[in-house]
This record gives C-alpha cells, structure tokens and sequence, in this order.
C-alpha cells in the first residue's frame, strides 16, 4: 500500500507518519490505488431509533437508550459498497459520526488491500492517537471504517466474512494483528502456532456450522423495565425457543434483584443457566456483597460488575465470589486491556464486542489471547446491528482460533434485526452460518432515511 508524500503512509509501523493538515488529506484523496479499484466516496449517516419508549434495553446504568448507529458507507469506482457502524445510545451519536468522517482520507483513492497495515496506519497515527489512545470515539471511529473494508472485501469475495477469515493462512490471519504491546502475553510465533494447531477439521468445523449454527442465549426476558409477568412470560419463550441460557440484568436494586431471580428460577428450571448483567453499577466491595446475595440463585456469570478499566477490581471481586464466575468485555476498549484481565485472572467468560476495538483485526488479537490463556469468548451483541456482526467473530474463531464451541454461547436480543438486508437467523436457539457476502452491516435504505437524526421521518414530529 502505498500514499503521496505527507499523507498517512500505509505499510510502516512508523507512528510518526502521519497527517499533518488538510493539505495533506486533499493529497490523500488524488492517491493512486493498487487494487484495481478504488474507493471514490465515505458517507456518513446519523442514525437513531426511538428503542426509549418502550424500555427496550434499560440497564441499572442505562434507563433510557435511543440504540443508534454513527453509519457509513464506502463506495467504489466499480460499483461496490462496503458498510460499517459505530453502536451508540443515542446522545452523542452525531460526534461519532463525524469521528468516522474525519478518517475519511485513509479511504479515498488508496490501496486498501493490506488491511492490517491501514489498521497500523489508522490506530498509531500521531496524531489522532492523542484523542485515545486506542479508545474511545476515535478509536470505535476506526472500528467502524475496519470494519466496512472487511465488509467490502468480503463482497468483493463473494464471501460471508466468517468464511473469508476461516480459509486464511495461518500466517495471513496473523499478518492481520499488531502485537505492539502484547509480546508479554502473546507473541506472532505462539498466535501461529494456535492458528496451525487448529487448520486440522476446519473443513468439518465448516460443515457443522452450516448444519447446526453456533449456540445463542438471550437477554430479551431481563431488561429491568419490563415487570414480572413480562419477566415470566419471556423465560418461558426464551426456553421454548430452545435457548439454552438467558441474562437478567441486575444492580438497581437488590429486592427486586432478588424477586426476579427468584421468578426466573422457578420459570426456567434448577439447571437452567441464568447469567446476571449489572452493566458497571458497583464498586468492588457492593459488588461482591450483592452477587453473594444473589448466589442462592447460582448465577451462571456476573458481568461487567464494576468499571471496565478496572482490571484489578474485576481480579478481587473474581476472588471473592468465586465459584461464581465473571464476564465482561463489551466495554473494554482495546486488546491492552484485555491482555491485563486475562493475565490477572480476572474473568472467566471473554465478552468481545464487534464495534467497539478497532474492528476486525483487534478482534482477531483478542481471540488469539483468548486461546492462548484458554478462556472462552461469549460476545456481547444486542444494540442495534451487533449480532448481524459478531456470529461472523465467533464462527471464524471455532474453525481457526480455538477450534471449540464448549462453554461458548453468542448474546442474542430481539431488536431491530428487519432493519438490516441480511438479518440474522436463529434456528433452535443457535445462530443459522451466513452465507451471503459481506460482514452483515448492511442497513436497508429506508432504515437509514427514515431514522437519520434529526429529519427522518421517525423523528419529525407530525406538525413538521
Ligand atoms: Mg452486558
């Protein structure tokens, strides 16, 4: 890959190549591409849906979202679109929409073949890495420009992506990770050593995703705004959908924590797995007091119990209420982070997310230290468009990385999926393999114009 003088240099792991001033991104955008193709166009869209009004969604730490997604779309000169997103709740949406456009000359006219050295490109510029670094709005700004090149790539392909990623070389999938800052826990020679242990089977790992999916669990029944009867009535379908775990979410307030565990024990069963969720709602000390509270119920994980930067914290409470395990990741922000929870011993269950690292190539870093301190990886999804991606993630990583589904469930809610062109399918509890190209972050167009916020036409009041 390769860029006009002055403008992001891809191929270097230089950091101090970089963008300089907007003389350089109009220089970046007239760069010749080496493809056969390039990209002519990023158009960013800001897109809310109205989930607030009927508690779809509500946590202890988020009573109100308006899921959204700060949307773009790659064209290129020979008629292929590649999409991506960042997942929001709303508010703030508009500024990762404009995070996203800002990364805009990486695109244009380049070569975008190498995606693992367009990711360094992006991740280490100078910069833009002083708005992170490798965190927040810039950082899941990338994830989602990654993450449209792998879905352009994959359709270019005439692949799903899960597919695309699975026929890789060993030493291609592991071409596509930055170890910077992960030699510690994991070095290129033990990720390739992972990937070869796993190449035997992929062929009949492939063919039992295309039978059977990979399982799912739901959180649709646990939302804290529904009330009892909703509660049981959803465990109910939840297992005669034939799921075979479900979460409530926790940490609002204790009695009622209590009563509808107690219900969702009677509903599904002694054996049942029931996981709790208390989306970052206690200190170290309540957290361990209130999930013992709540042990009685045998909760089959508790996630995100206290700050997602709190690697130490998770450490302690994993201790303290052990055997109950802990699970987070959907807020963890980079592979760093990561890397730290696996070493400390801090969780049991990985819970990556699609959209929030720096995309698909971080993702594959995360699944490889995840195979490495063998730690299962259940991702979170939900929102709007995140289990339209992450089956892709963890398809990929039982034919390639871990080469197992055991004790590997994937999140399933049911929102908003009739938005997207192929949406996902659950069949007996399991999510169905994907067999159209591309990455599944495609939204139809009249999703995307009647939600853009603030004209479309869900959010015009009737009088405009
Ligand atoms: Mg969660």
């Amino acid at each position: 890959m390769s860029g006009p003088a002055g403008a992001p240099m891809s191929g270097s792991t230089d950091t101090s190549a970089g963008m300089s001033g907007s003389k350089d991104a109009q220089a970046a955008s007239t760069g010749t591409a080496g493809a056969g193709y390039r990209i002519v166009s990023l158009d960013g869209h800001d897109i809310r849906f109205p989930t607030s009004l009927e508690l779809d969604g509500s946590d202890a730490m988020n009573p109100d979202p308006d899921y959204s997604a700060a949307y773009l779309v790659l064209r290129t000169d020979d008629g292929f679109e590649g999409h991506g997103f960042a997942f929001t709740i709303g508010r703030g949406n508009e500024v990762q929409t404009a995070a996203i456009k800002a990364l805009e000359p990486y695109v244009i006219g380049r070569d975008v073949e190498d995606l693992g050295a367009l990711w360094r490109d992006m991740v280490h510029d100078s910069q833009l890495r002083w708005l992170g670094p490798e965190k927040g709005v810039v950082h899941m700004a990338i994830s989602a420009v990654v993450n449209a090149l792998w879905d352009l790539k994959a359709k270019r392909e005439g692949k799903p992506l899960w597919l695309l990623l699975s026929e890789m070389s060993p030493e291609e999938i592991v071409a596509l990770v930055d170890f910077r800052y992960l030699t510690d826990a994991i070095t290129p020679e033990e990720a390739l050593a992972i990937l070869r242990a796993a190449e035997p089977g992929r062929a009949e790992r492939i063919a039992h995703l295309r039978e059977h999916g990979y399982p799912a669990y739901t959180t649709s029944p646990g939302w804290l705004g529904y009330d009892d009867d909703k509660l049981r009535r959803l465990c109910k379908e939840a297992m005669d959908e034939g799921f075979t775990q479900i979460k409530l979410k926790v940490g609002a307030d204790l009695q009622d924590d209590l009563r509808r565990m107690r219900i969702a024990r009677e509903t599904c069963g002694e054996d049942f797995p029931i996981a709790i969720d208390a989306n970052q709602r206690w200190d170290v000390g309540s957290a361990i007091a209130w999930v013992n509270a709540l042990a009685p119920f045998r909760p089959h994980w508790v996630e995100e119990p206290t700050s997602p930067d709190d690697v130490l914290g998770h450490a302690a409470i994993a201790r303290a209420i052990a055997p109950i395990p802990v699970a987070t990741g959907e807020h963890v922000q980079n592979r760093t982070v990561f890397k730290q929870l696996l070493q400390a011993g801090a969780i049991s269950y990985l819970q990556l997310d699609a959209a929030r690292v720096a995309g698909v190539n971080e993702n594959v870093a995360i699944l490889l230290l995840a195979a490495k301190f063998g730690i299962p990886v259940c991702p979170h999804a939900g929102g709007v468009g995140l289990c339209e991606l992450v089956q892709h993630l963890s398809m990929f990583d039982y034919v390639a990385v871990s080469g197992s589904m055991e004790n590997r469930v994937i999140e399933y809610v049911d929102h908003l999926h009739e938005h997207f062109v192929d949406p996902v399918v659950i069949r007996k509890g399991a999510y169905t393999a994907p067999s159209r190209p591309g990455f599944g972050a495609q939204m139809h167009a009249a999703s995307i114009a009647d939600h853009t916020y603030p004209g479309g036409r869900i959010w015009r009041s009737p009088d405009d």
